[in-house]
């Protein structure tokens, strides 16, 4: 007997119906008081030996992003026996049902787009971090559902010193944003290792790991529990709609932004995309030569660092100030504000077939991010070079 389960940590699926293992049907359900849908995660239970197939019989009824790949080609779910090492499953989309085939080798088996990053890690990371004399954690404010939304400042901070916020997890399936982070903190945290310890001489890190609790706790895509997309609220935030972005957005204007990276994930990247807020109204070409500086230093230290990829479709030309990497890049003019977008398929630069994009290269590319850092961090707060 099979029996498929969505009621673990982040998990989400409707079934359909799940009697026979060669017709497996599923749905993917809609965010809470929202129209949007695309995260799905769920356990198979009793399928070792088992030959299965799944349907996700909804996954199409976009309509096609102009300079994006379609999300649900050339790539199948990641799987897991043990919730930590994921690997790459084959899968069709024939325009409307996303299929694939797989035989457990365990009894039970977890399917996501991408590896989940339940609550109880994000728990785990900080309850870990408490044991070093570099990191504070502050919690800003809760969520619509109640939950912290905790900020962690790493290095001693001082006024000669540069502001760097990384916040990640808006949109909640992205959870390549949470284990980016770990990549960066692991790295960050390493008194060996110097390209840390200059930046913690020059610059505090200011940490958002996750904006969006409500939605990874509840499986959801791309909104909190109220249907809402966060980084649509950064212009009018609201206690009521928003209030995990209302608290971050305070502490900003309260300690100021040198450096910003907001991370996300996009279904429809081959590669990891990076790019300044350009064409706000406070735009001007210093912030070219920073952004100059920050993706050659990151390129030159990762391969998989996406150089010379263009903006997807074009750069806009009145730029969304309703968005995190816009606003903060309009509000802080001398800031380097930047967009991470990490893909959920392989990269088409260094791929690995077996996992595709994974949570460890993740984390190892979190881990470069701070050569980006650091080829930048002497040019932040100055239109010298305008
Ligand atoms: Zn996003």
């Amino acid at each position: 007997m099979i029996h498929i389960d969505a009621s673990i940590p982040s998990g989400r699926i409707t079934v359909l119906s799940a009697d026979n293992p060669a017709d497996i049907r599923l749905e993917i359900p809609t965010d809470a008081n929202s129209f949007y849908r695309g995260w799905y995660y769920f356990r198979s239970s009793g399928v070792r030996g088992q030959k299965c197939t799944y349907r996700l019989m909804n996954a199409g009824g976009f309509p096609d992003r102009p300079g994006f790949e379609n999300p649900w080609m050339d790539t199948g779910p990641l799987a897991s026996y043990d919730g930590i090492r994921w690997f790459r499953v084959p899968a069709t989309f024939d325009g409307k049902v996303y299929s694939f085939e797989h035989q457990a080798e365990s009894d039970i088996c977890y399917y996501a787009p991408f590896a989940p990053y339940p609550a109880e890690r994000d728990q785990k990371l900080i309850a870990s971090l408490q044991g070093s004399p570099l990191v504070r954690v502050r919690t800003l404010g809760h969520s619509a559902q109640g939950r912290p939304i905790d900020l962690l400042t790493v290095g001693v901070e001082s006024s000669e010193k540069k502001a760097c916020w990384v916040i990640a997890r808006q949109h909640p399936s992205e959870t390549q944003g949470g284990f980016f982070i770990e990549g960066m903190l692991e790295r960050l945290l390493d008194s060996n290792d110097p390209v840390a310890r200059t930046l913690l001489e020059k610059a505090t890190f200011h940490i958002v790991p996750n904006m969006n609790p409500d939605g990874s706790a509840n499986g959801f895509f791309r909104t909190n529990t109220l249907g809402v997309d966060l980084n649509r609220e950064w212009g009018a935030p609201s206690l009521d709609r928003s209030p995990e972005v209302c608290v971050v957005r305070g502490a900003m204007e309260q300690i100021g932004v040198d450096f910003c990276i907001d991370c996300h994930a996009d279904p429809g990247l081959s590669c990891n995309f990076v790019w300044p807020s350009q064409n706000v109204p406070t735009w001007h070409a210093g912030r070219a030569s920073q952004f100059d500086h920050f993706e050659r230093a990151w390129a030159a230290a990762s391969p998989e660092y996406g150089y010379g990829e263009p903006y997807p479709g074009g750069v806009p030309e009145n730029a969304d100030l309703s968005m995190a990497w816009n606003w903060v890049g309009n509000r802080f003019p001398d800031s380097l504000s930047v967009l991470l977008e990490q893909p959920y398929k392989d990269t088409r630069r260094a791929p690995v077939p077996e996992t595709g994009w994974s949570p460890q290269r993740a984390a190892r590319f979190g881990a470069t991010f701070l050569n980006g850092l650091h080829g930048v961090v002497d040019h932040l707060r100055s239109q010298a070079e305008a």
